[in-house]
């Protein structure tokens, strides 16, 4: 049987390497899929006209039951070092590569249907993925995306009856994600490890001319694709500590060359403030904490240039990744200046920061409601800022503080009203929190009401616009989220 969305596929890219990158396999059929979300900013993005009303089939497409015309699925191979330690064989275990898509602006994306079934890289999975996880990847996807934060995308979620069974049993459903590339470090790492260092370099090859053409005119091509790739990925790690988004199983084969946000699981958004906070529970020694983070993408582009050295010069890729901290440092300075609404970064800043910190580690302050509070910030008058105080159990440290910021602030004479905006600009009034997508998660599960996705998704799309429908969005957690609990297991 085909079916037809409108000029879909139309690019083999990734799916004209040689047979070396991937395997072709269809998806396992997945029983009465009901479609559970459906982006339709996104398929207008890409050109895609497939309304659900009009198309009674698309549950169909996005359970892998039915193929668009002319789609060629496969999975692709990788390895790469989860938690530290190096795993040869790796892969899409559960994610097919439907086909490659030119959207009207000529960005082409791959597409890619996540739990569509059992592929040869599935080692001791089952190739599917649980509805809870899938509503966790397809609203966070979006809401980083609203967020101005790069990331892979979600077109759509179907959910199904069929069993699967995790700490206990769930329900089947697939996510089709759409991204100009889904290569990760790990793609790099395999071939280098398998020792096929001419597969290493079309690849590296085929990275370079369809993301960072600018590096074939570089001496050092290979040297300095691993500096685009590092500042790419300096710059996603500052924006995630920015809105204090923590990924969770940040392993080199999660790591996008193209520095996107990719493989949602037990990932998490700051409630109080923790700098230490640990959102994967199967992550016993913290290694993958908000404050590692930074850190962890330097870690990982070890991994990437231990990789290329078949292909560049040992002296180059060092040098590439010395400069990763102060490519961090100017991009994380950027987020903080922006998110205290100053015009300009001075070295003392750092200390402004760090004093604040100090305090919200103390008092666990909300990450996202102290940061969009603060644009209310009063650094004319002589007011004591009650409502920001608030936020605080030491409330003369607080007002030590805030001596400074309004120093600060006074030096660069800004306008108070144009700070007050451009903070609102940066500082989101939403954010996904574990607690919001659990009742999305609940409700789906218990009755397949699927309409706190939508209406999720409809607030976090445009997360810097305050709106009173949202408003239980914007409140203080409830205490039951503490209690949530998300590993590895998806
Ligand atoms: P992740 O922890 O989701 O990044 O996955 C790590 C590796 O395990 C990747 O190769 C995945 O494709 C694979 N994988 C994860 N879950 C499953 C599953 N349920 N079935 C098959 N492969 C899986
Ligand atoms: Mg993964």
């Amino acid at each position: 049987m085909t079916f037809t969305l409108a000029n879909f596929p139309q690019a083999p890219r990734f799916g004209a390497l040689p047979p070396e990158f991937y395997t072709r396999v269809s998806p396992t059929p997945l029983p009465d899929p009901i479609l559970a979300a459906w982006n339709a900013d996104l398929a207008q993005t890409l050109g895609l006209h497939a309304d659900p009303q009009a198309h009674p089939d698309l549950a169909h497409l996005l359970a892998g039951n039915l193929l668009p015309e002319g789609a060629s699925p496969l999975a692709s191979v990788y390895s790469g070092h989860q938690f530290g330690t190096y795993v040869p064989q790796l892969g899409d275990g559960r994610a097919l590569l439907i086909g490659e898509h030119r959207a009207p602006d000529g960005t082409i994306y791959e597409l890619q249907l996540k739990g569509a079934g059992l592929t040869p890289y599935s080692r001791m999975g089952d190739g599917r993925a649980v509805l809870r996880s899938s509503i966790r990847e397809y609203l966070c996807s979006e809401a980083m995306q609203g967020l101005g934060i790069p990331t892979t995308r979600a077109l759509g979620l179907v959910s199904s009856p069929q069993p699967v069974l995790r700490e206990e049993l769930e329900t089947a459903a697939v996510v089709l994600r759409v991204a100009p590339t889904f290569v990760r470090f790990g793609h790099f790492e395999y071939f280098h490890r398998t020792g096929d260092h001419a597969s290493l370099r079309t690849l590296a090859d085929w990275v370079i001319t369809h993301f960072y053409p600018e590096c074939h005119d570089d001496p050092q091509p290979y040297a300095a694709l691993l500096r685009k790739v590092a500042q790419r990925t300096a710059q996603l790690i500052a924006r995630w500590q920015g809105v204090g988004f923590c990924h969770g199983v940040l392993n080199s084969d999660n790591m996008s060359i193209i520095g996107l946000t990719l493989d949602y699981g037990p990932f998490g958004f700051l409630d109080g403030f923790d700098a230490g906070h640990i959102c994967n529970h199967s992550d016993h020694t913290g290694r993958y904490a908000w404050h590692h983070q930074p850190e962890i993408g330097l870690w990982n582009l070890h991994c990437l240039a231990q990789a290329l050295l078949p292909l560049a010069d040992k002296e180059a890729l060092t040098e590439v990744l010395k400069q990763y901290q102060s490519m961090f440092e100017v991009a994380f300075s950027g987020q903080l200046r922006g998110k205290l609404g100053l015009q300009s970064w001075q070295d003392d800043d750092w200390n402004l920061v760090s004093l604040l910190l100090e305090q919200m580690q103390k008092s666990a302050t909300d990450w996202t409601l102290f940061w969009r509070a603060l644009a209310t910030f009063d650094a004319e008058g002589d007011t004591r800022n009650e409502k920001l105080r608030d936020f605080f159990i030491d409330r003369p440290a607080f007002d030590a503080w805030t001596e400074q910021y309004r120093a600060r602030i006074q030096q660069e004479n800004s306008c108070a009203s144009l700070r007050f905006d451009r903070m609102n600009r940066v500082n989101p009034m939403y954010v996904l929190r574990n607690h919001l997508a659990e009742i999305a998660i609940q409700k789906a599960g218990k009755n397949g009401d699927f309409s706190e996705i939508e209406r999720l998704q409809r607030c976090l799309s445009h997360p810097f616009e305050p709106r009173d429908e949202f408003a239980d969005y914007a409140a203080t957690p409830p205490d039951w989220a503490q209690s949530i609990s998300v590993s590895c297991s998806s």
